[in-house]
């Protein structure tokens, strides 16, 4: 086992009041924060641990772990039922069990293949999915996402796709412990925000997907409305 669960509920507290005191020091109402817990290599006792100390909303990479967990080895009928969101990359041949997963919200479209063929398979399913575009802003070769001029040339064909709805941007900046490093990749992020919501004011652009263990102050400092934490909540992964 790489945690032990009964330190979940400890550091979910810790997290949280950590949340409550950014969110205070930067005048914002903690209310408008969501902690998006990532479960990512931790099997399901640990969700359910999480779901007893009163964790809703889980944040998984993977869609084939996310379905293994959230739809195969999730009992029926639990209340409350975890929200799943989906963090991670899809590859086009993943765009099927990304779907049966149900996710609430995908943060990481990051290119328009995937962003079509989504929508394509949400559409013959008679659903929307609420969607995030995953943005490079720092342009590490290594890193997903579109660069801040592909979305902009991506963004009629983007938004005219008819069923996903966007919700916001989302990105990783390159990773360094100090999370001040971080704050200027928010801010180029929350610029790049407020331009598109100027530019297509019908779309909504409410939600910033930024801030994880090591740099989630930062990132509600700078306009975080979820943050994706993992280690700071079920410990070190070994992957
Ligand atoms: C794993 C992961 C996280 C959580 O990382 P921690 O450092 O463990 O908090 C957040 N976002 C994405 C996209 C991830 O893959």
């Amino acid at each position: 086992m790489p945690n032990h669960q009964s330190t979940i509920p400890h550091n979910l507290s810790l997290v949280r009041s950590r949340i409550m005191r950014a969110a205070a020091r930067a005048g914002r109402d903690p209310n408008e924060i969501t902690l998006v817990a990532v479960t990512k290599t931790h099997p399901w006792a640990t969700i359910e641990a999480a779901l007893a100390a009163g964790q809703l909303d889980f944040g998984e990479n993977r869609p084939e772990e996310a379905h293994r967990k959230f739809v195969e080895e999730q009992p029926d009928g639990i209340t409350p039922e975890p929200r799943l969101h989906l963090i991670g990359p899809i590859q086009s041949r993943k765009a099927k069990i990304a779907l049966a997963c149900q996710p609430v919200l995908i943060h990481s479209i990051d290119r328009l293949k995937i962003a079509r063929k989504l929508s394509g398979g949400a559409q013959e399913q008679g659903r929307v999915l609420d969607i995030l575009f995953e943005i490079n802003v720092s342009g590490e070769a290594s890193k997903h996402g579109f660069s801040p001029d592909q979305l902009r040339a991506a963004l009629p064909e983007l938004l005219a796709l008819p069923a996903l709805r966007p919700r916001g941007l989302m990105t990783i900046p390159p990773y360094d412990p100090d999370p001040e490093t971080a704050r200027p990749y928010f801010q180029a992020l929350r610029d790049l925000r407020d331009e598109l919501a100027a530019a297509y004011p019908s779309a909504d652009w409410s939600q910033l997907s930024i801030g994880m263990s090591h740099d989630f102050e930062v990132a509600i400092e700078e306009g975080a409305t979820i943050v994706r934490v993992g280690s700071a909540i079920f410990g070190q992964r070994n992957q």
